[in-house]
């Protein structure tokens, strides 16, 4: 790829000055609007990664922006030592919007995880009546749920946890997309199992779309035992798969449900794990918190950009996009392409390497003409647009996609 130096002083300081925890494609950019983003010297691209679905709502939604500089110049932060007038109003927003008793806010995906694993544990022991220090949380293998320490424990893609440990235990990990294996677990070990916790879709694993049913049938497995069904909604939640939660596909209703990312449209960390009382309540006074969590900044924002996802019909757009994208994106002849999935605007190309090419060069290639994507696992390129882009621009990044595969040839 060419690099303007412009763009190149700016890769030179992340390379000398930042920890080198990221392999980024080198594009720079500095300004964002709906499905496009700008570099540094005035280029245009599509936008097909939306921060890993965190902008859902596009860049820099004017209804969302202005949310955040409102409250911006009331109050940011108060902690929760004392109580402030936005938090309730959100909690019972999200209450609501959602259909859940209960809200506990977090900032980041991962701590709202932590969260999630500690209610299903607290559960165990003070409603199940698990002896202490004996329950047990049932995972899948390809998880991606965050990489602190205790999530990390839940991988097992070497990359995550490698080197990682001495590593949490009371994690049982099984394959996914195997409702049986789940069923066998719980025959043998049910009694002490608190949770199961689960993607809809494996998105970090390259959007790997299960088996119609696989959810309801986990589901009905967690009711028989006794046992909490959570959902990990972080990437699926929030209408990017062309439902509210990707849980709806199924008609099913997680007993925990994490969210994170579209929450507040990528305008700030804004994440939240949902729950009834029999659950929520579990956790008292003193015994979890976070100083930014709920913040009012956090609370004006997330209500701002929940209100977009329903005023513009995000959860129908991502649907109705979707089935164009996978129709013509599927209908492309080229060596590249081994597999089309995803559901609603969460897709992905599992990449055929060819004449010595593979994923990363057709990324480069896409961002040459105007796209940006990024690989995942080497042979995968998800694409997830921000939802409120147009059926004429999807039309146009299309066009991109298929001039790029054709180039590379
Ligand atoms: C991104 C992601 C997380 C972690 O969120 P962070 O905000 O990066 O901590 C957790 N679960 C899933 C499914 C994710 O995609």
């Amino acid at each position: 790829m060419i690099i303007s130096e412009k763009a190149a002083h700016y890769i030179e300081l992340e390379e000398r000055y930042g920890a080198h925890n990221y392999h980024p494609l080198p594009v720079v950019l500095s300004k964002g609007r709906g499905a496009f983003v700008w570099d540094v010297d005035g280029k245009r691209y599509f936008d097909f990664l939306s921060a890993y679905s965190a902008v859902n709502q596009g860049h820099c939604h004017p209804e969302i922006i202005k949310a955040l500089c409102e409250q911006a110049s009331s109050i940011c932060l108060t902690s929760r030592a004392f109580y402030n007038d936005c938090l309730g109003p959100y909690e019972k927003y999200m209450s609501e919007y959602f259909g859940y008793d209960k809200m506990l806010p977090m900032n980041s995906g991962a701590e709202a995880v932590e969260t999630a694993l500690k209610l299903a544990r607290r559960w165990g022991y003070k409603v199940k009546g698990i002896p202490e220090n004996e329950a047990l949380i049932i995972c899948c293998e390809g998880n991606f749920h965050g990489r602190t320490i205790s999530i990390v424990s839940l991988s097992t893609d070497p990359e995550s946890f490698g080197q990682y440990g001495p590593f949490t235990p009371g994690f049982i990990k099984i394959p996914y997309n195997d409702p049986e294996s789940l069923e066998r677990v719980l025959e043998e070990k049910g009694s002490k199992v608190a949770g199961f916790i689960v993607e809809p879709i494996q998105g970090e694993a390259g959007v790997f779309v299960p088996d119609e049913g696989y959810l309801k049938k986990c589901h009905e497995s967690c009711r028989r035992h006794n046992v909490l069904f959570i959902a990990d909604e972080v990437q699926t939640g929030i209408a990017r798969t062309g439902k509210m939660l990707c849980c709806d596909h199924e008609g099913i209703r997680p007993d925990i449900v994490i969210l994170g990312k579209a929450i507040s449209g990528g305008v700030l960390p804004v994440s939240a794990v949902l729950a009834d009382d029999g659950i929520m309540l579990t956790i008292k006074p003193g015994e979890h918190g976070s100083t930014f969590g709920g913040f009012p900044l956090a609370a004006k924002v997330a209500m701002a950009a929940l209100d977009v996802v329903k005023k513009e019909k995000l959860v129908e757009k991502a649907e109705y996009l979707g089935n164009i994208f996978r129709k013509e994106i599927s209908s492309i002849e080229s060596p590249f392409i081994r597999q089309v999935r995803g559901k609603g605007l969460l897709n992905a190309i599992v990449i055929e390497p060819h004449d010595g090419k593979e994923a990363w060069d057709v990324c480069e290639k896409m961002a040459e003409n105007g796209l940006i994507a990024k690989p995942t696992h080497r042979h995968i390129i998800r694409f997830a647009p921000p939802l409120v882009i147009t059926e004429s621009e999807l039309t146009e990044a299309i066009g991109i996609i298929k001039k790029s595969l054709k180039e590379l040839e």
